[in-house]
């Protein structure tokens, strides 16, 4: 049994990854500042044996002596990473930098969520973790990017300079019952938008892609990550290799619930990824994972859920996109 602190464990991922460690037996303090995440996603294991919560910033120092940290904590869907930017930034390097040092001190093992937008807007397809990628250093989703590429710089020079044991997931589009409904990602917002019989918001023409992963299969792959032997040290994507065009989602989600939504298009937003899709080799390799929920599935799962949170205004929701 261990000891692990999960930050940004009030998320739509952190809140499932605490909960598959408390399953597991595991001791778990969830540090969040609700920012996006909300105390609704923990509640229901909130007085749960080796359950502990922290309600701070990872802006602010951080104690405790831990077995295993996760970082989660960051806000995620480009509204809300974009709100305000400088926080977003400071969040990943000044957030991931106090982690660090709190693992340099106590010989914590830390593992950081990393995200396939460190590839921008991707020239090599599909994206291999040895791909460099092609980020706009000045844009919108700057903030996010460059926050997260700088955390994974101050990681790796942690693990050169001070030997801490560090792992680094790259997570490409997650989705799944627990997410914020009014998060403005994707598939929230098609779902929502034909439950409600609005037209469902396409950004562009629909050709560019994204691989949607379902939150079960995520999880497990980044717990394999953390427990998997030392030396798989270096960066390694978890997603679906599973291709789709956001005009194939939307009609996709459209038959699934038989709704009279029609599609419109909008202005695709700046610095908007054309293509995404991971190559997952080293997940398989080196973990033996690969996802098992395909998107069909997942969203047959996802789709009452949805259907649940705006039947019931009850389920507070975090912050509005
Ligand atoms: N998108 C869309 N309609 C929406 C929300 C998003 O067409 O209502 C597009 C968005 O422009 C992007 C893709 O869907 O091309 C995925 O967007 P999301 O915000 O879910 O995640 P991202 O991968 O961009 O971080």
């Amino acid at each position: 049994m261990k000891h692990i602190l999960v930050t940004g464990g009030a998320g739509f991922l952190g809140s499932h990854l605490c909960e598959r460690l408390l399953d597991q037996g595991h001791n778990v303090t969830c540090l969040d500042n609700y920012y996006t995440g909300s105390k609704a996603n923990i509640s229901r294991f909130i007085g749960r044996n080796g359950f502990s919560l922290i309600e701070q910033s990872v802006l602010d120092p951080v104690d405790g002596q831990y077995d295993e940290i996760y970082n989660l904590a960051s806000p995620a869907s480009p509204p809300h990473y974009q709100a305000d930017p400088i926080f977003t930034f400071k969040t990943s390097v000044i957030g991931t930098l106090n982690l660090l040092e709190l693992a340099r001190r106590t010989g914590a093992k830390i593992l950081q969520a990393s995200t396939s937008e460190i590839y921008g807007d991707p020239h090599v397809h599909p994206q291999r973790e040895d791909y460099w990628g092609n980020v706009n250093t000045i844009g919108i989703r700057s903030c996010y990017d460059e926050g997260k590429r700088g955390a994974e710089t101050l990681i790796y020079d942690y693990q050169r300079m001070h030997g801490v044991n560090v792992r680094v997931v790259r997570i490409f589009n997650t989705y799944g019952p627990g997410m914020n409904p009014e998060d403005g990602r994707v598939v929230s917002n098609f779902i929502i938008q034909a439950l409600r019989g609005e037209d469902l918001t396409i950004y562009g023409d629909g050709q560019q892609t994204r691989s949607f992963c379902y939150r079960d299969d995520l999880i497990e792959g980044i717990i394999r990550l953390m427990n998997a032997p030392d030396h798989v040290s270096f960066p390694v994507n978890i997603g679906n290799p599973v291709e789709f065009t956001i005009r194939e989602l939307a009609e996709l989600v459209l038959e699934m619930i038989d709704s009279p939504s029609k599609l419109v298009n909008l202005p695709l937003p700046q610095d908007d990824p054309t293509q995404r899709c991971p190559d997952i080799t080293r997940a398989r390799e080196h973990l033996g994972w690969e996802p098992t929920t395909p998107l069909r599935e997942g969203l047959e799962k996802a789709i009452p859920y949805f259907r649940h949170c705006i039947e019931s205004p009850a389920i507070p929701s975090a912050r509005k996109a």
